[in-house]
């Protein structure tokens, strides 16, 4: 089953901070405020990444209260983001990021985001599409107040065990109906939810 998972993120600026986008430092004469390196691309896609698999969000996985995330490489996060959406039993098909962004031109970086996303999700690079736009100065992103992000994330789901349990608990039940022993309906559901959390931690 193929689902999608939608992110965006905003960041403002901050002098004196590296600019990070999509993994790559790139030269600014400001960067984006934020507990962690503030990666605002790789953001978008971990939250579109989520989404698709219905787990959370960012906030929820890496609160910015907690120390370890503090100045974290984003790309680490992502990796762990990854490993969730593994553990729920899916697969990644693709990646499209927009950057909204004023200053500065992104153009340049482009290919080496793709290329570093694409190696911390362990996909080819052909799976990850980073697209900019400005904002023809309008708003507070056109008043180079901050960069934002947005990003669609498409991944195919295994047929879900989840679906055989459901199938085997209707087959027992409409034998008992036709006088069998009593169903032993047993709820499968809890037990892999149980499972892919713990393996999600
Ligand atoms: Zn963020």
């Amino acid at each position: 089953m193929i689902r999608t998972g939608i992110g965006f993120d905003v960041h403002r600026f901050k002098k004196g901070r590296a600019l990070v986008l999509g993994g790559v430092k790139i030269a600014c004469d400001r960067g984006l405020d934020g507990h962690s390196d503030a990666d605002v691309l790789t953001h978008a896609v971990m939250d579109a990444l989520l989404g698709a698999v219905a787990a959370d969000d960012i906030g929820v996985h890496f609160s910015d209260t907690d120390k370890r995330w503090k100045n974290a490489d984003s790309l680490r996060l992502l990796r762990r983001v990854v490993d969730v959406v593994r553990a729920k039993g899916a697969t990644l098909v693709n990646v499209d990021v927009t950057v909204l962004a004023e200053i500065p031109r992104l153009a340049p970086h482009r290919v080496e985001m793709r290329r570093r996303l694409a190696k911390a999700m362990e996909v080819g690079v052909d799976a990850v599409s980073v697209k900019a736009t400005t904002m023809e100065r309008l708003g507070a992103i056109g008043r180079k107040e901050g960069i934002a992000a947005m990003a669609v994330a498409t991944v195919e789901m295994k047929k879900k065990v989840r679906d055989s349990s459901a199938l085997k608990n209707s087959i027992a039940a409409k034998k008992h109906k036709a006088g069998y022993p009593q169903p032993n309906i047993i709820n499968l559901d809890r037990i892999i939810d149980n499972k892919i959390i713990r393996s999600a931690l």
